[in-house]
């Protein structure tokens, strides 16, 4: 038996939704293929549920403020609760973006797809040929793990969402986002955490004040850094798993995470064999408009190494269908992403850090360091940091990095004058909305110091 349409869709996450919904609005005939979950991974095993942990987690330093503010709370934390409550909200969102589809008759096939040529999708459960004029890859990624003895006995973050039980500790490799969130999550959990990163600071590519930043807070949550050693192997030692690190040390920990970065889901999907080509970490290679080396296959999100975020995977996907089903070609910038850590506290940035900055050119450098009012009536000392960097002389915006709670939220409003092409003039204009902490990014007077011809300059 075969099918013949205008655009086969492989995976239901973000990007491969958005663009089937799309196409399908546009009077394409449809197919979606999904093997797991519809939803992807933001939905099922990402952005979703991690938020939801995260806000569970932060509840621990909520009542240890609460007092301060002359309440009382006697409270105590139930896992299995947690579990039950996310599996009911991320199995709602399933069946609202299959909804979604199947609105615009789009057809939903449980199966595990392989490409078979330019115009053609193996279905290996069903064991039949969809014939396709256009083939849109969108299978997001998955997990690395090293190739280290005992690998299996570690989880990733896959698994961190459905434990039977809270581990007593935890040590979660890498330094990326997936370490430092799902580490504040375990800690504030009241999980022993310990993160074991190859570098010498957590969030290599992020401004260094939002990395020293985070790294105190990390610090001040209890949560233990090991810089500069890997693990180089994992064996049973009863109920504990035992690491062996790179500096020749042993030590026994209730579960074991990596976090390590993930890598394209191409393995077995015959991408090459029908010609598309590869960039050497098997993510697909594509131009401006998505389209891969074969004119009828194009392909958005993780599976790209772009951005793999899901806002931009939802935009290729809606650009890819714009551009092949509408008649309206559309791409992607991908120059100013903003992007969030929600780890405790909290990043959110966009544009370029200070290091990069001060290597393009002259700039100055806005820095606030506060205590944020919540915390004030509290013994708390940790601080708020907002950094906002400009062209020399108030011009341009070029960067702005937060580092506390609500920064999530700031940048994302950030996000639209600097999209904009705003200047330190035009954030001056706007009045301070008092008191909060985003009034600190229009309030900022004299630079705290600057760069000219690559020199700091004060600070
Ligand atoms: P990241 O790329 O952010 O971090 C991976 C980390 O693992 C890095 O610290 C890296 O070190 C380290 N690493 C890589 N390979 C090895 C190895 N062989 N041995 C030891 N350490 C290793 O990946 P994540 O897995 O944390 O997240 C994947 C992507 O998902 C992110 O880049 C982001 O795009 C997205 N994401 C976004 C979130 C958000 O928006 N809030 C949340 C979670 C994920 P090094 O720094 O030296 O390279």
């Amino acid at each position: 038996m075969t099918g013949s349409y205008d655009l086969v869709v492989i995976g239901a996450g973000s990007g491969g939704v958005r663009a089937a919904r799309m196409a399908a609005t546009y009077g394409a005939r449809v197919a979606i293929i999904e093997e797991f979950r519809v939803g992807g991974t933001c939905v099922i095993r990402g952005c979703v549920p991690k938020k939801l942990y995260v806000y569970a987690s932060r509840f621990n330093e909520l009542f240890d403020v609460a007092a301060s503010f002359g309440w009382q709370v006697d409270a105590s934390f139930d896992w299995p609760t947690l579990v039950a409550n996310k599996e009911k909200e991320i199995t709602r969102l399933e069946h609202a973006y299959t909804a979604n589809l199947e609105k615009p008759g789009v057809e939903i096939i449980k199966d595990r797809a392989v490409v078979t040529g330019p115009n053609s999708v193996h279905l290996v459960g069903q064991d039949r040929d969809l014939d396709a004029r256009y083939i849109l890859v969108a299978t997001g990624g998955h997990p690395y793990i090293p190739p280290i003895p005992g690998a299996e006995l570690a989880i990733t973050s896959n698994e961190a969402f459905d434990l039977p039980a809270l581990p007593h500790s935890i040590l979660i490799e890498g330094g990326g986002y997936i370490a430092v969130e799902f580490a504040t999550i375990f800690a504030g959990l009241g999980v022993n955490t310990t993160i074991v990163y190859r570098g010498d600071c957590i969030l290599r590519s992020f401004d260094d004040d939002m990395r020293r930043g985070l790294e105190a807070g990390l610090i001040d949550r209890g949560i233990k850094l090991i810089y500069q050693t890997t693990i180089k192997s994992l064996t049973r030692a009863g109920d504990d798993i035992s690491a062996t690190f790179s500096d020749g040390v042993t030590a026994p920990y209730g579960a074991v995470m990596f976090a390590t970065g993930r890598a394209a889901n191409t393995g077995g999907l015959g991408l090459e064999a029908a010609g598309v080509k590869l960039h050497s970490n098997g993510a697909v290679m594509v131009d401006a408009f998505s389209q891969s080396s074969v004119p009828s296959i194009y392909a958005v999100g993780d599976v790209t190494g772009r951005a793999a975020l899901t806002p931009v995977a939802i935009r290729e996907g809606w650009y890819f269908a714009e551009t092949v089903f509408n008649n309206n070609p559309l791409a992607v910038d991908h120059s100013q992403i903003p992007t969030a850590v929600f780890s405790e506290p909290e990043i959110g940035v966009i544009g370029l850090t200070e290091g990069e900055a001060a290597t393009h050119g002259d700039i100055d450098v806005y820095l606030a360091r506060f205590r944020p009012m919540m915390n004030t009536l509290s013994s708390r000392t940790e601080r708020m940091i907002l950094k906002l960097i400009t062209e020399k002389d108030g011009g341009k915006v070029l960067g702005c990095h937060i580092l506390g709670p609500g920064a999530a939220e700031m940048i994302q409003l950030v996000a639209i004058p600097m999209g904009m092409g705003a200047s330190k003039a035009d954030f001056d204009r706007a009045m301070a909305l008092h008191p909060s902490a985003a009034e600190e990014l229009v309030t900022f007077k004299a630079p705290s110091y600057t760069y000219r011809d690559g020199k700091k300059i004060g600070g």
